[in-house]
């Protein structure tokens, strides 16, 4: 956009609205407006910050309020972005303005709050209160606080006790007004160790009076150059970050936020590449340096050495001058696993990590902006890196289900990359030992270049994978066993060789159903029409998706028996009962249950790794692409668990989940075996997993997807219909079910009817799925779907629409 002044400028705002919002500038602002920049707004009763879509002096009809201020003098979201963000909204059917919010890691800069200040009304009243009540009255002391400006509703709350009270009573008198605000956080405001601290150059040495523990600072801080963590400054001189902020209150220091810490793993060595991994690489490579957009798909078998292809692509992307992104899963992205690329690319990696503060955050992401940075690793929202001259983007394990947003916008990262590299004219590569099955089918189509590594590294060979039918088991031994006799046989061997095993069971908590004898009555979740699962430590009943807890119950909620028993299996009882059989081995477990913090994985993987333990048990956490070369077992306890679904994904998902764990065997120089325990032995994904055959897995599942319209041999849309009382649930969706049918030309359309989980978090849930034969056909279905919505003034999320989804839960 040309730079000039502009009367007007149309802007984005986080609501679930469609168009943009025209204000008018203030003379301060006109010269400085630019598409992309941040800038505070009113709406309604409430300021809200929006992204600036377009500058102009087209008049509107209709009168308008004015911008408040301009937060980015520099735009925060370039061309190239804003229209990446145009592209979702219009794909996945999502409001722009929730997009662009979600496509900022800035939250940290804003503060939110609700802020209380006098009416007129109230100031008399305060001046007349100060000689009538006595100097403590609660009443008077917050109005004579909000006589000397306005405050933090948080702030009056901490200062004192009964301010809520006598703050609803003041609003209800007109006393006082609050409003929503939204300001600038001041840096000053951060905690010691989370700031850094250095001298500032340019401010020359000024008759600035400084006190004792200011001068004593800067002597420190001229003495030792470089910038310092405050709060480690302040074992050096007292008082070190009263006088910082004071300092930088004066110029004449500079507070930025801390950089982030990363623990750095076992730096692998840098390997000369085998012949499958060159070949690889020197196919992206030549696609890089034509700067033409290209799709690869590596598809490697586990432990083939896919990470040393991407170091040495992204290594000749930078050789380019250009920048790469490297998205990985959730899980997957650990500071150890950051430290790899810090020890390849030194202070060249900026790191997007969900467990990063906000404030750590932003900074990567100015890092990043600045050009300072030019290899990203980062999670799903990675994918939004600001940097400059992309040149490549690597998704790996592309198949994840994390890298689906499972909120508005239901954007999936990996598809979005695709999209954001064909914009940029640069390389795309998907890595996975198990593809899904749209990508592959993509190769197949010829859309994408697959390239395979077929063996791992060294010709180590793939560990044998054994599948236990615990049908027979029950047979010979008549007990209802969790582990098979091989399976324990197996592990003990194991740890009298001091080797490490995994053991893998899919579901958290120690039974997964509380029931009845008498009646048959499964306790269920308040909120949600889901059993409660058991936890033994902490004795409690928890619903895995909404938090809800209860104690276990003494009789049954319905009949009163007093006969309630535990059924199912969970990792925590998997945990207990090794410890049980193996009294004297080291066991650790990694669930959501251990996990609580988010550095927490970290520490319990990396111990597991350094062989602090004999075995983990843990879920689906455990089954990512860790390498942890000691592990020559993996049990399966049971295959079963995801196969009953209700959902045309479970196969992919449990042919999946079994070849990744199984690859975490043998990856040393011992050869690793898994032990897969099942009563479903015949089922393709099971056996085929158990088998490693990808190819055959993949051919048997397109041709049922093929069968049934599924993707990828159709456009699919899941649309939910929400609301808290069933009837209106009911209507709603009732409504939409009119205007699908019949259903429009080319598509088909199943429901309405009631989601699998028909009740969820208090909310009614009905569902439609919508499959077409092309994306257009689909697309201009859904937004006449939203349209209705919008216009029939439904709640802002009682339409839920995902494009692609990954779940129909
Ligand atoms: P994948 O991601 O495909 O499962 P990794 O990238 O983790 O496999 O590689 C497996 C192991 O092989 C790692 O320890 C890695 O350092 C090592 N490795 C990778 N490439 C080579 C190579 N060309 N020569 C020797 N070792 C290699
Ligand atoms: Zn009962
Ligand atoms: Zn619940």
């Amino acid at each position: 956009m040309p730079e000039g002044s502009y009367q007007f400028c149309d802007v984005s705002l986080p609501v679930p609205l469609d168009q943009p919002f025209t204000y008018g500038l203030p003379l301060t602002l006109r010269h400085r407006v630019r598409a992309g920049s941040r800038l505070l707004v009113p709406f309604g009763p409430r300021k809200l910050t929006g992204v600036i879509l377009r500058c102009h002096d087209d008049a509107p009809t209709v009168a308008i309020r004015e911008a408040l201020r301009l937060i980015d003098s520099e735009p925060v979201l370039s061309e190239e972005l804003l229209a990446l963000g145009r592209w979702i909204a219009g794909y996945y059917c999502a409001p722009l303005g929730e997009v662009l919010r979600t496509m900022l890691p800035l939250a940290a800069e804003i503060r939110r709050g609700k802020v209380w200040s006098l009416t007129d009304a109230g100031r008399d009243a305060a001046r007349q209160l100060l000689f009538d009540t006595a100097p403590d009255d609660p009443v008077a002391e917050v109005l004579r606080m909000l006589e000397k400006r306005p405050l933090n509703a948080a702030y009056l709350a901490k200062a004192l006790p009964l301010a809520d009270k006598v703050i609803r009573s003041l609003e209800r008198k007109g006393f006082i007004v609050s409003e929503d605000v939204q300001t600038e956080r001041d840096p000053l405001r951060a905690p010691a160790e989370r700031l850094r601290v250095e001298l500032a150059y340019e401010k020359a040495e000024s008759e600035v009076k400084l006190n004792k523990p200011e001068r004593e600072l800067r002597a420190f801080l001229e003495l030792h150059p470089g910038s310092h963590n405050l709060k480690d400054l302040e074992d050096a001189v007292r008082n070190a970050s009263i006088a910082a902020r004071s300092l930088a209150r004066k110029g004449l220091v500079v507070l930025r936020p801390e950089t982030v810490a990363i623990r750095s793993g076992p730096i692998r060595a840098r390997h000369d590449l085998n012949p499958a991994q060159q070949a690889a690489f020197e196919q992206i490579r030549a696609a890089i340096q034509a700067h033409e957009f290209r799709t690869f798909l590596l598809h490697g078998v586990t432990g083939s050495g896919k990470t040393e292809v991407y170091l040495n692509t992204i290594e000749a992307v930078m050789a380019e001058g250009r920048s790469a992104l490297l998205l990985v899963p959730e899980i997957a992205l650990t500071p150890a696993m950051a430290g790899q690329f810090f020890a390849r690319f030194g202070d060249r990696v900026a790191i997007l990590h969900s467990a990063f503060t906000d404030v750590e955050r932003s900074e990567q992401w100015r890092r990043i902006r600045s050009g300072a940075a030019s290899v990203v690793v980062g999670t799903r929202s990675g994918v939004f890196a600001p940097v400059r001259n992309l040149g490549l983007i690597v998704v790996d394990e592309e198949h994840d289900g994390s890298y689906k947003q499972e909120e508005t916008p239901r954007y999936n990262g990996r598809d979005v990359a695709v999209v954001r590299a064909q914009h940029a004219n640069a390389c795309v590569v998907l890595g996975s030992a198990t593809p899904s099955l749209e990508s592959r089918y993509n190769a197949e189509r010829g859309k994408y270049t697959l390239l395979e590594l077929p063996g791992r590294i060294e010709a180590r060979p793939m560990p044998a994978v054994e599948l236990i039918d615990m049908r027979q088991e029950f047979l010979e031994t008549r007990k209802q066993a969790t582990f098979s006799r091989k399976l324990m046989e197996a592990v003990s061997q194991k740890l009298e060789n001091g080797e490490q095993v995994i053991v893998l069971l899919n579901r958290r908590g120690f039974s997964s159903f509380v029931a009845c004898r008498a009646c048959g009555e499964r306790v269920q979740c308040m909120n949600c029409s889901l059993t409660l699962t058991f936890h033994k430590r902490d004795r409690r009943l928890l619903c895995h998706y909404c938090g809800y807890a209860e104690k276990v119950p003494s009789v049954c909620p319905k009949c009163a028996s007093e006969h309630i028993y535990f059924l199912g299996l969970g990792s925590e009882r998997v945990e207990e009962e090794l410890h049980h059989a193996f009294p004297t081995a080291r066991i650790a477990r990694l669930d959501r249950d251990t996990v609580t913090g988010k550095r927490q994985y970290e520490t319990i993987l990396h111990d597991f790794r350094e062989g602090h333990y004999d075995i983990l048990v843990g879920t689906q956490m455990i089954a990512k692409g860790h390498d942890i070369p000691n592990v020559t077992l993996v049990g399966v306890v049971s295959a079963d668990v995801g196969l009953g679904m209700p959902d045309f994904r479970a196969a992919e998902r449990t042919f999946q989940l079994l070849t990744q764990v199984a690859g975490r065997a043998g990856r040393g120089n011992v050869p690793g075996i898994v032990l897969v325990q099942t009563i479903n032995p015949d089922h393709y994904a099971v056996r085929l997993a158990a088998a490693q055959d990808y190819q055959a897995f993949y051919e048997k599942e397109l041709n049922f997807r093929r069968m049934m319209h599924y993707p990828p041999f159709s456009a699919m849309a899941n649309v939910l219909v929400r609301a808290e009382k069933k009837e209106v649930a009911m209507r709603l969706s009732a409504d939409l079910g009119f205007l699908l049918t019949p259903p429009p030309d080319k598509l088909r359309v199943m429901g309405p009817a009631e989601a699998p989980v028909p009740r969820l978090k208090n909310e009614y849930r009905y569902q439609f799925l919508i499959k077409a034969a092309s994306r257009k056909t689909l697309n201009e279905l859904l937004q006449k779907l939203r349209t209705f919505a919008i216009e029939h003034k439904w709640g802002a999320t009682a339409l839920v629409i995902d494009v692609d989804p990954l779940t129909l839960m």
